[in-house]
């Protein structure tokens, strides 16, 4: 038996923030046949494999929002991604969470470095620009990494002094990286990518929805059809 680090992804991940976050699957329960089978356990019936009636059934429900049959189904992530973008995630209260806890240790401490810097909208006070300014982009990087560092040496300053990693951890920016479990069922996973992977959501939580998709469409293919994931 091994112990390892929950900061390295599991075998069935995908990267996003270009390489720096990343989201694996630790474990499905349930499939398509599960949701249908919860849908007939009205009349007292079920099946082990889908067949094309079933299909049909599943499009149903999905689209008529029958959700109470797909909460039978549910999957247990880690999600590896900076502390802003835990914040946007953990408004999702139908979701249950366990995170890596900075009062307990300071291993494997990482900080989001953006490469590409997107500029404030005017009009809208939520969203962002893509900015193709190269010196732009690369100076505001630059500030936003330097200031990363420092953060980093200001923490390891305060905990060489002898200071509470609870009390030091106040001076690390929003964009460091944090470690988290996130389960969820198929109705609430729905609802989250309906929100999320909007153009409304901000391009990093984005990236997440959509690498969310792809950890999970090739056993859910029906669902991937009807909600339109590519
Ligand atoms: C683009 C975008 C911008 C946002 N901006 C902000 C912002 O500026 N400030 C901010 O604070 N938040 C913001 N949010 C967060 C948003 O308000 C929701 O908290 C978040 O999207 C979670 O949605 P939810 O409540 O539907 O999801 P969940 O919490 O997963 O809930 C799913 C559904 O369950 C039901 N439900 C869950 N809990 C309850 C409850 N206690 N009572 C009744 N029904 C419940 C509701 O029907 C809900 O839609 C933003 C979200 C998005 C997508």
């Amino acid at each position: 038996m091994t112990t390892q680090s929950i900061n390295r992804p599991p075998e069935k991940h995908v990267k996003v923030l270009d390489g720096q976050g990343w989201i694996g699957l630790i474990e499905t329960m349930g499939s398509e046949v599960t949701a249908v089978n919860a849908a007939r356990v009205s009349f007292g019936k079920m099946r082990t494999e889908m067949n094309d009636k079933d299909v049909t059934l599943l499009k149903y429900l999905i689209q008529h929002r029958h959700t109470s049959p797909l909460e039978h189904i549910q999957f247990t992530f880690v999600v590896h991604c900076p502390l802003f973008i835990r914040s946007q995630w953990h408004r999702h209260r139908t979701w249950k969470y366990n995170e890596i806890s900075r009062r307990y240790t300071s291993i494997d401490m990482e900080f989001y470095n953006p490469t590409q810097i997107r500029q404030q909208a005017e009009s809208d006070r939520q969203a962002s620009v893509s900015q193709d300014d190269a010196s732009w982009n690369g100076e505001n990087s630059k500030i936003i990494a330097d200031f990363n560092q420092q953060a980093f040496e200001v923490y390891e300053q305060l905990l060489e002094n002898g200071v509470a990693r609870e009390q030091a951890r106040g001076v690390l920016p929003q964009n460091m990286m944090t470690t988290f479990w996130a389960t969820v069922d198929l109705s609430n996973l729905l609802h989250f990518l309906d929100l999320r992977d909007d153009a409304h959501a901000q391009w990093e939580i984005r990236q997440y929805a959509q690498a969310i998709k792809s950890l999970i469409k090739d056993e859910f293919p029906t669902i991937a059809e009807v909600a339109g994931w590519e």
